[in-house]
């Protein structure tokens, strides 16, 4: 089955989660422990983040200081390749606009073709840091929607150089990103729907979401999805506060609020351990909430709080 299929037929409380690839240069196996640590769950899939290049001042032989490119976090192909090999879980690496060009998403799809890996998250990815506001690469695709127009052509046997070949066997299948507090971007929530809308009538068969704190924003983003006429499954984004300074770092990077309620428990906290468990209390207070409402499937971001998932799985499934 597909992933999109596993999502439709989840009838029974399940779990999803994302892993980072490793920084450059180290071993797979942190992310290998996480996976033993979550596996007793039954994770219905995993999902495997992709990175944009950045830009690192280095001193050149003359002593002038130049900006120079790179990716801190390759891999995702080949992190979700060995996932799957060795635990036979159903992997879902992401793809991303920022940062590569159309041909090297092309020959990334032609590896997991190879690979046996055919469902995706398509994204736009984040502005680089080179940039104010976001630019395709030269060459890249601008949206994620273009990303995905790519992938439909590649399932027809479209390649970008005109060659048409037979369709894949097994064509890709993905999802894509939503917003319940909307896109950092999006000048209001309807806008961005609107354009999510679009994404979903191009093919996209699942919407993952960002994380959010207030389930009630949670419920009220899915009543207008499903008013717009988008009806795939959505599925909340969870994650765990596991250290004091998320608490602005997660409103300036992830553009969510943070419950007053929330805020202020983590403020009393002295220790990391008590920030951990103030954390989880509050993801298993919402997992629990949004199972009770029917949304079977949660999505775990495990991002350095993999301790944290663990308990929250053990208490709610
Ligand atoms: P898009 O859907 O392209 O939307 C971007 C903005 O443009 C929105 O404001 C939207 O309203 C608007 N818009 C969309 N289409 C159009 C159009 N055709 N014309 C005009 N406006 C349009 N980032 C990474 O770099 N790597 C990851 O692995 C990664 N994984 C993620 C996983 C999840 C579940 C989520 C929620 C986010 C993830 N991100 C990741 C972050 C994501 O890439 C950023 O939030 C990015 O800024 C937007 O991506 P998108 O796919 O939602 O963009």
């Amino acid at each position: 089955s597909t992933v999109a299929e596993l999502i439709r037929n989840t009838d029974k409380p399940s779990f999803s989660f994302e892993l980072l690839p490793p920084l450059k240069g180290n071993s797979i196996q942190k992310v290998f422990n996480t996976i033993d640590k979550l596996k007793e769950f039954n994770p219905l899939y995993i999902n495997i983040t992709s990175h944009r290049d950045e830009v690192v001042y280095k001193q050149n032989a003359q002593g002038i200081t130049e900006p120079q490119v790179f990716r801190k976090r390759p891999g995702t192909v080949a992190v979700a390749a060995s996932i799957q090999h060795r635990y036979h879980i159903p992997v879902v690496p992401h793809m991303i606009c920022s940062g590569f060009t159309r041909s090297e998403t092309e020959y990334a799809l032609i590896d997991l073709n190879f690979l046996g890996i055919h469902d995706l998250l398509l994204l736009r990815g984040d502005c680089s840091d080179r940039h104010q506001f976001f630019k395709p690469e030269e060459g890249g695709n601008a949206y994620a929607i273009d990303l995905i127009h790519q992938v439909n052509n590649l399932n027809k046997g479209q390649f970008l150089d005109g060659t048409l070949m037979e369709p894949f066997e097994t064509p890709f299948s993905y999802g894509v990103a939503g917003y319940p507090e909307k896109h950092e971007e999006a000048p209001n929530l309807d806008s961005d729907i609107y354009w999510l809308k679009q994404k979903v009538d191009a093919g996209a068969e699942y919407i993952i979401t960002q994380m959010f704190f207030d389930n009630d924003k949670f419920v009220e983003f899915v009543g207008k999805c499903r008013q717009s006429g988008i009806n795939v499954p959505i599925i909340p984004g969870l994650k765990p506060i596991n250290s004091k300074n998320q608490l602005t770092v997660l409103p300036k990077i992830f553009h969510t609020d943070i419950p007053e309620a929330l805020a202020k428990e983590l403020r009393k906290c002295e220790t990391k351990e008590q920030v951990s468990k103030v954390g989880t209390e509050w993801s298993i207070m919402q997992a629990k909430d949004l199972v009770s409402k029917g949304f079977n499937l949660l999505h775990f971001y495990t991002m350095m709080a993999s301790q944290c998932v663990y308990n929250i799985a053990k208490d709610v499934y």
